[in-house]
Parts: C-alpha cells; structure tokens; sequence
C-alpha cells in the first residue's frame, strides 16, 4: 500500500554522487537503512538509477558505518599527537577561542574554510553567512571550484547571469546533441539514458561527440571529433567560421538580441578549416559536417562538462561555444541551448548561495557595491569586505605562506583532489590549525586534520539540492544522526553563535530554528534576481514536487527554459559575444614530456571513493586504476597489457598498471580519476607518487573562473624498474 507514490518504510529523497540529481526512495527498517529505489515520480530520472545510485543503501551498512564513519568530535593539541575523542562543548569553545585570537591577532583573512558541492544549499548559505557576514573575510572557497567555476564565468560573460538557459525536455527535442568535453555515459548515465531514448524515438536525431578520446559515449556518436586536449575554442571558433561561410546564422536575432558580434566575427575568420582542422587533428571534412549539422539544424543542443571547465582557457571555451549558440541562434527555444552539466550534487545550490571567493547570494558579485550592500543589509551586518577571498588553489598557496592560519574544510578531500599535491600537502602540514568536518575519517585529508567534526551524511540529511537544469528538490532524512554526529549547519551555527559571544554581539546573526528557516532567508535573497524564488517554499516542494527557477512570488510552475523572450540578464538586456582566441594547455608534451595525460571518471566510481569504494560490487568494472595507452605507443616502448609503469609530469609521478585500450589515439593517455593514495600504497609502492591522479597535473588555472586544469597533464611514461 502507497501513499502519495512511497511505501511505509519509504522517504523521499536524492542521490549524492552527479548533478543529474536524481530522485531517491530510502527504504528503512527500523533507523537501519535497508534499500533504495529510484523515485518514479522525480523529473530528473522517472525511477530510473545507475549503478552507483542503486547501491547507495550499501554504503550505509552497520559494518561500514562503525569502520569509516566519524562519529565523535576528536582533538589533538600537538602535530604527531593522535586525536583523541572530545565533547561537542569542548571542541567548539577550543575552536572558538582560537578564531577569534586569530582573528585578534592577524585580522579576518586569517582564517579560510574550504566546502563542497555535497553540502546541502542550507550548509552552504550558513557558512557564507558566518565567514562573509560574521567574521569580514571573503576566503570561504569549494571544491566546485575544481568542478563548474568556468561555467559559471562563461555563462556570466556571454548570457549575464550563471543560469543553464536548457532543462532536461530539450534532450527529448533537440534534433542535433553536441556532447563535448563529457563522457556522459559514465559521468551523468541518467541523462545518457535519456539520449538513447531520444535516439530510438527520432532516428533523425544526429549525435556529434568532440573529445580526445574515443569514450563509451563518443562510440555511439554519429560523429566523433577526437580532438587533441584543449583545443575545443579553436574548434568552435572554427565551426563558426563555417556557418558563417554557409549563412548558417541568424543576423536577425545577432542585430536585436546580441552584441559585440563584429570584433568576434573579425577574430573567427582566422579561424579556417584547414586551420581548425590541423590545431584539433580531426578531418577537415569531419569538422565541416558538425558545423552545418549544428547550424542547419531547428535545434540544437550542446551538453557539456569538465573537458570544458577543467581547463586553463575553461572560461573562453565555455564563451566560444555559447557564441556558436548566439550567432546561430541554438538557444531560447525548445531543444536547443548550452546545457552545462553540473559535477556535483549541489554545485548548482552552491553558487545560488555565492559559496564562492568572489560571489555572494543570489547570483550577486563581490565587486559590486551595491550588491555588497543589498547582502549587509539582508543579514543586518555594517558591511561586507570588498576584498575578494582566495580561490581553491591560492587558499593553500596562502596556507603554505603562512599568510591564512586556520583552515576549516567541510565535506571534501583536498589532500586528493587538488593538483599539485606536494604543495596542497605543504599546506596542510604548515597550517597552525586544520578542522576537517567529514562523514568519513577514511579520507586522505583527515590525517592533517587537528581536530575532526563529526558530520551527517547522506539518509540523514535534511534540506534542498538543486541539480543541472536548476530543479530544487527537497531532501529528507530516513534515519537518525549516528552517534555524536551532528548536521553541517548546525555545527556551523554552534561555533557562530559561540564565537558571536567572544566577539561581544548582543544579537545573534544566527537566530534558525531549523533548516526551513535558513531555506527562506535565502529565498529572501533572491527577490528580483534571474534566479527569483520567492514564490517557492518547503510546503509547495513537499507537495508538488521538485520545482526549477526562477519561480516567482505568483508563478504556479517554475520555468523550464529560459530566455525564450530573447531578454537576457545584462545592463541591456542583450547577450553578449565573447571574443574568444585558442590558447594551447599550460603544459606543452615536447621531448621530455612526449605525452597528453588527461582524466575522466570511471562508470562505477565517484570522487576519491570514500563512499563507492565501501561497495564491493562498484569494483566489477574497474577494479584498479591504470594507465590506459594506445597499441601504438605500448609497441613502440616495448611495454604490454599489465606491465607497471612510471608515469612523470612536472608535478608528481605515480607507479600504474598499462592498460591496452582502442579509445587512446597515438600520443594520448588516460587515467580514472579516484584512486588516491590507498591503492599505490595496497601494490607497494608507498613513496612513489602516493596522491592520486591529480597529483601529475598542474595548478595552472583560468584567469577568470580560476578553476585548474586538472584534465590536462605533458608526461614521460617509462616502464617501472621495481627493486
Ligand atoms: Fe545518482 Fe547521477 Fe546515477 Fe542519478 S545518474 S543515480 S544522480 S549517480
């Protein structure tokens, strides 16, 4: 028997791991939870999961909670001490203390805290609220830094606002799907399911993928455009060149809804085929094709990712493709637009909330007075700092000059993730004081941490996420708080509400009485803004389900596709032409470094795995990482299937299994993302290259979205002289 879609047992919620953000039902038997099924009744998958989804109940298991689970808040006083278990009481006065000493002694910028687009939208606007309002320092930076930051540029330079203008429908209308920098089948399976059904339902439906290698999702392209890594603004620069040519685009609409067409239209036509061609090595012809079929066609659309963000010219390749989109008029109408898909569960309610160094609430900038001021008056602070926090990778070059003291990372794995991990590493060890707030004590980063709060996770949670096509679903808890585990939010209120205390407040910025409270004073923010959701509240979530905005006071449904009006959120209600010129990566393959190195995920695998690597059964399509090399080059070494190699960049260098693959092109290679330093160390090899993948990649960035460019490596692969 049902009620309302769920059985007895059964609470609504949603899955942790992408950005598709599909719906869940958590099935419970007692506070153990025992089983999941995907919510026939979520717009985002209509009951469907993937394999990592489906086994989400196998990560809350009594064995693995006891074995990787924090949870009680831990200390130590000294470096080498082991942390030993402490009161919530004691901790937080200990931290408490130390900030506003810190704070005392060497302003606001010393302190940072460093979060994730796991983090619900309330964790995320607390913690904003308590660095940015309460404290005066801008330095709170996430991990959706490494992940959608170039999207959220290049969609603020182009369009005028961070908002996906496509939804999810589109995939069902589109007649031509541009897949690039994405391998979609592994990455978002979900949406990939859905392409399929849109193939099946429309044979006329032309599939093009442009990526360096020849992924699951490239294999059922009906083009395939292997482009060499980072050479995707030559490629659209060039596709435009095309249409331009063949009278592909739109003048009508470039002359009443765009501008600063001219200098863009002056820059592409360098851009020639033969031109594009030779910098992307792909046929002429191949490229020609795209471009009339991406023209040509009554809608088209393009689905994009990391091969886009992760990236040193992330911004300028997101600009050049939404240009393509503008000057042939691939936007504002059903099936077509850029469609950037999101990473993270929650990176999208992350940047509502401005959980970035230079963002702040509803989509407002730092840099603009008013909207400093819209903000303080909001919270009821004098002010908010003007100066611009620090980004991931300058928040731990800042920690290793010992200019930021007290680093406080919620929910993420830097000691992983990052690039460049002998100086991430550096940092950690150097900070006077690490906090890591985690669900799990198993990761990489919780031996740096000096003290270990103890954190909920997913089944326990309770708030909203908001996925790729800007959908807010509500999030319920199914089972209770593990042991002293305590909410995001609420450890974050506690310290505020304490450390308001010290700092002599009378009235407390920090008055919620629960998540619903925190939810509405965002709610607040966004009045007026391209991202209204004023006519929205826990009630209508509840009741009608997920809702996508903007969703103003009045409005019965949230809209699904925006800029249908040809109105877009700029000073002139104009979009706005980026002109957009091919930089190559910043790591150049030359003789010592012979080879491109770029990463991806794998099917079965999310992140570094503190999660899906509890699920034996996440190991049965990929058991261990590898480095994945052409025949051609493995002929050429004299290197086969299995044998172990030394793989260098400038940056690190890692002892990997080669593995034999048909998707490399000569010169090209390839590594799974989330292994880090437990595998290396399980085959020993501690010592050699211990950190993960992102540990060989640079920590070059984009100037604009300062997102690193963690696809990308040159690299020397030699095999391993092992003792
Ligand atoms: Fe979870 Fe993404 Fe799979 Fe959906 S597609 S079940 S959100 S991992």
């Amino acid at each position: 028997i049902t009620v309302n879609g769920l059985l007895p047992n059964e609470t609504r919620s949603t899955c942790c791991y992408c950005g598709v953000g599909c719906g869940v039902l958590i099935q419970t038997d007692g506070e153990q939870v025992v089983g999941v099924r995907g919510d026939p009744d979520h717009p985002a998958n209509f009951g469907r999961l993937c394999t990592k989804g489906s086994t989400l109940h196998l990560t809350a298991s009594p064995t693995l909670q006891s074995q990787a689970r924090a949870l009680h808040p831990e200390m130590r006083l000294a470096r080498g001490d082991a942390r030993e278990r402490q009161s919530w009481d004691t901790t937080l006065d200990y931290l408490t203390h130390k900030f506003a000493a810190t704070i005392r002694q060497h302003g606001p910028d010393s302190v940072a805290f460093y979060l994730s687009g796991q983090l619900l939208t309330e964790d995320y606007y607390v913690f904003n609220k308590l660095a940015k309002g309460l404290i005066g320092t801008n330095n709170v930076d996430t991990n959706s830094r490494l992940c959608m930051s170039s999207a959220v540029s290049g969609y603020k330079q182009t369009l005028g606002a961070d908002a996906p203008p496509a939804c999810y429908e589109d995939i069902d209308q589109a007649q031509v799907i541009f897949i690039v920098g994405s391998n979609t089948a592994y990455a978002h399976p979900i949406i990939y399911r859905r392409i399929e059904d849109a193939r099946k339902n429309n044979p006329d439906l032309k599939i093009i993928v442009a990526d360096p290698r020849r992924t699951d999702t490239a294999r059922e392209a009906d083009l395939f455009l292997p482009i060499l890594p980072g050479t995707d603004v030559a490629l659209f620069n060039g596709m435009l060149h095309i249409c331009l040519w063949e009278d592909l685009i739109d003048p009508a609409f470039i002359d009443a809804h765009t501008e600063g067409y001219a200098e863009l239209k002056a820059t592409v036509r360098d851009y020639t085929p033969k031109f594009v061609a030779q910098t992307c090595s792909i046929n002429e012809s191949d490229l020609v094709q795209a471009a009339r079929w991406f023209g040509s066609s009554p809608a088209s659309l393009s689905m994009y990712c990391q091969g886009l963000n992760q990236s040193s010219s992330g911004t300028a390749k997101n600009a050049a493709l939404i240009n393509l989109h503008l000057a042939t008029h691939q936007i504002g109408k059903p099936g077509a637009g850029p469609f950037s898909l999101t990473g993270q569960p929650n990176a999208m309610g992350g940047r509502e909330v401005g959980g970035l160094a230079t963002m702040l609430s509803a989509h407002r900038d730092l840099d603009n007075p008013t909207h400093r001021a819209e903000i303080a008056a909001l919270w009821g602070v004098d002010e908010i700092p003007a100066k611009p926090g620090k980004s991931a990778v300058e928040m731990f070059e800042a920690v290793r000059a010992g200019e930021i003291k007290l680093l406080w990372i919620v929910c993420t794995n830097p000691a992983q993730s990052m690039p460049e991990q002998t100086l991430i590493r550096e940092a950690l060890s150097k900070a006077e004081l690490v906090i890591v707030q985690e669900a799990y004590r198993t990761t990489a980063t919780c031996d740096y941490a000096d003290v270990l709060l103890p954190a909920t996770t997913w089944s326990e949670k309770e708030g909203t996420v908001t996925n790729s096509e800007r959908r807010i679903t509500r999030v319920l808890p199914a089972v209770a708080k593990p042991a002293e585990a305590r909410h995001d939010w609420e450890i974050a209120i506690d310290f505020a509400r304490r450390l308001e205390v010290l700092m002599g407040k009378t009235k407390t910025l920090f008055s919620y009485t629960g998540t619903e409270s925190i939810w509405n004073e965002h709610r607040e923010s966004t009045r007026d803004r391209d991202l209204d959701i004023t006519g929205l509240s826990y009630a209508i979530l509840e009741k009608q389900g997920p809702q996508q905005w903007p969703f103003p006071q009045g409005a019965s449904v949230g809209k699904a596709r925006l800029y249908e009006d040809g109105i877009f959120p700029t000073a002139s209600g104009k979009a706005r032409f980026v002109n957009t010129v091919f930089k190559p990566v910043a790591d150049r393959v030359d003789a010592r470094f012979p080879f491109h190195l770029t990463t991806g995920r794998l099917r079965d695998q999310w992140h570094g795995m503190s999660r899906t690597g509890t699920v034996a059964q996440l190991f049965s399509h990929a058991s261990e990482p590898g480095l994945v090399m052409s025949q051609i080059d493995a002929d050429r070494r004299m290197l086969k299937q299995g044998d172990l190699v030394h793989v260098t960049s400038k940056h690190g260098s890692q002892i990997l299994p080669l593995l034999i693959g048909d998707d490399m092109r000569a010169g090209q290679t390839f590594i799974g993302m989330h292994w880090g330093e437990e595998y290396v160390s399980g085959r020993g090899h501690e010592g050699e290259g211990t950190h993960g993948v992102n540990a060989l990649m640079s920590p070059a960035f984009d100037p604009s979205s300062k997102q690193p460019e963690l696809k990308h490596a040159a690299i020397k692969v030699l095999k391993a002289e092992l003792p």
